[in-house]
C-alpha cells in the first residue's frame, strides 16, 4: 500500500483578499520552532497517534511515495527546515519518494533556494501564479507580479526541478474574457507539466467573499466577473489546454502525459494519507482527523507531548459510499458502478437517470461520469446526488 504525506505550512507574507484558508502572517522567528514541531510529530507519530486512540496498524506496511508541502507558503521556510522535515519522513516511514512537491509563490524563488530544494529531494514545484495580469494580482493582494513567474520558472528548471505545476484562478477582480485568455496563453507558453484551475470561492472565509456577500465595494468586489463569465472562462481553459496537449483528469486539474499529481490522486481515490502540521488532515482508510489550526497552539501541544487533533471522525459506511461517488466523479474518467456497493448504487439509480436526461451525467455501460461540457456546474450534480 502506498501512503501520501502532507505537510502543512500555514504562514504567508500577506493575506490575499480572496483567501479562505487558515493561514496567517507571523514573524519569521516562528518558522524554526514550527518546523521542529512538525519533525517531532513525524518522528514520534506512533506515540502521538496512540495517545489519541488512532490506529497506526494500516501504516506499518505502507510505503510513503509522495510528500506534499502545502500552505500557506511553504517556500518561505528556510530550505534546511524543509530538508529536516524530509529527513524525518525518511527516518520514520518505509519510503520510496517518487514525488515530493513544494507549493511556492513565485516571488520567493531564488537560485540558492531552488538548488537547496532540489538537493533535499524536492522534485515538483506547484506555483501560485493565479494570473498573468498585474492588475488582477495587485487587486487580489498578491505580492508577485507577472514577471516573477518568468524569472522563477527557469531558475527551478536550471536547478533540476523539471516538474512544474501552475495554478490559475477564474474570477479574480478585473478579470475579463481577454485577460483570462491571455493568462491561459502565457501559461501554455511556459509549458508547465501540470495546471490547476480554481474558481473563485465566495464565502464568509475571505475578505473579498464577505464583501461580495454584503454587496460591498471594497477589495474591487464590483469588478468580480459574473458567474456566467466564470463558466465561460472555465470552458475556454478546457478548450485551450486540450489543444496544448493537457489531459483533463480532475475537475480542477490538467496534466501532460504521466504528470498527474500522484499525491492529490490519493485524495480522490480514497487512499491513505497522513497530514502533519497545524490544520493538517489525515485519513487511514476508516478514520479522518485534523490537527488544530492555530500554529502557536499546534507547536505548544506537540511540545507538551500530545497530538493537537481537534476532530477525529470514524467514517460510516454511508459516508464512505458518498465519498466514493463525490470524489470518484471529480475525476473525469468517472466511477465504475461495478466497484461500488450494489445496494447503494440501486438507491441512486433514479437520480442517475434524471441527471443523465438533463445532460449533466454521461453513462457508458457501468461507467458514470460528469458530462465534460457541464463541468462548470458540477456542484448541481453533487447536490442532487448527495443532498
Ligand atoms: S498566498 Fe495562498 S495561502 Fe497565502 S494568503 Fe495568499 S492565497 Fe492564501
Amino acid at each position: 500500500m502506498n501512503l501520501g504525506i502532507y505537510i502543512q505550512v500555514p504562514f504567508c507574507q500577506t493575506k490575499c483578499t480572496y483567501c479562505n484558508f487558515h493561514t496567517g502572517v507571523v514573524s519569521a522567528d516562528k518558522y524554526a520552532p514550527y518546523a521542529a514541531a512538525v519533525r517531532s510529530e513525524i518522528t514520534d507519530f506512533r506515540k502521538f497517534y496512540g495517545s489519541a486512540g488512532i490506529s497506526v496498524e494500516s501504516f506499518e506496511r505502507a510505503v510513503a511515495d509522495t510528500v506534499y508541502f502545502g500552505g500557506g507558503t511553504p517556500s518561505l521556510l528556510d530550505p534546511t527546515h524543509l530538508a529536516g522535515v524530509l529527513d524525518a519522513v525518511r527516518g520514520s516511514f518505509a519510503q520510496e519518494l517518487a514525488e515530493v512537491t513544494l507549493e511556492a509563490d513565485p516571488e520567493t524563488v531564488t537560485e540558492a533556494k531552488a538548488q537547496a530544494w532540489a538537493a533535499a529531494g524536492i522534485n515538483r514545484v506547484s506555483f501560485g501564479v493565479q494570473s498573468f495580469s498585474d492588475t488582477e494580482l495587485k487587486a487580489s493582494g498578491r505580492l508577485h507580479r507577472r514577471e516573477d513567474v518568468y524569472r522563477a520558472a527557469p531558475i527551478l528548471r536550471s536547478a533540476g526541478i523539471q516538474n512544474l505545476s501552475f495554478d490559475l484562478i477564474v474570477g479574480l477582480p478585473h478579470q475579463t474574457a481577454a485577460s483570462w485568455r491571455n493568462s491561459l496563453e502565457e501559461l501554455i507558453g511556459l509549458n508547465p507539466e501540470h495546471v490547476s484551475i480554481y474558481m473563485l470561492e465566495v464565502d464568509e472565509g475571505s475578505r473579498l467573499g464577505r464583501e461580495l456577500i454584503s454587496l460591498g465595494t471594497k477589495y474591487s468586489a464590483p469588478v468580480v466577473p459574473s458567474d456566467e463569465q466564470m463558466a465561460d472562462s472555465y470552458d475556454l481553459a478546457r478548450e485551450l489546454l486540450a489543444g496544448a496537449g493537457y489531459e483533463h483528469y480532475e475537475i480542477s486539474n490538467w496534466a501532460k502525459e504521466g504528470r498527474a499529481s500522484r499525491h492529490n490522486l490519493k485524495y480522490w481515490q480514497r487512499e491513505p494519507y497522513l497530514g502533519f502540521g497545524a490544520g493538517a488532515h489525515s485519513f487511514n482508510g476508516t478514520t479522518r482527523w485534523a490537527n488544530a489550526h492555530d500554529s502557536a497552539e499546534y507547536v505548544a501541544t506537540i511540545q507538551s507531548g500530545r497530538l493537537p487533533a481537534e476532530q477525529i471522525e470514524t467514517i460510516s459506511l454511508e459516508q464512505a459510499h458518498e465519498e466514493e461517488i463525490f470524489l470518484g466523479l471529480r475525476q473525469l474518467r468517472g466511477i465504475n458502478l461495478d466497484q461500488l456497493d450494489p445496494f447503494y448504487v440501486s438507491t441512486l439509480s433514479d437520480k442517475f437517470s434524471l441527471l443523465q436526461s438533463a445532460g449533466l451525467l454521461e453513462r457508458e455501460g457501468n461507467i458514470v461520469r460528469l458530462a465534460p461540457r457541464k463541468l462548470s456546474i458540477s456542484n448541481e450534480v453533487f447536490v442532487e446526488l448527495l443532498g
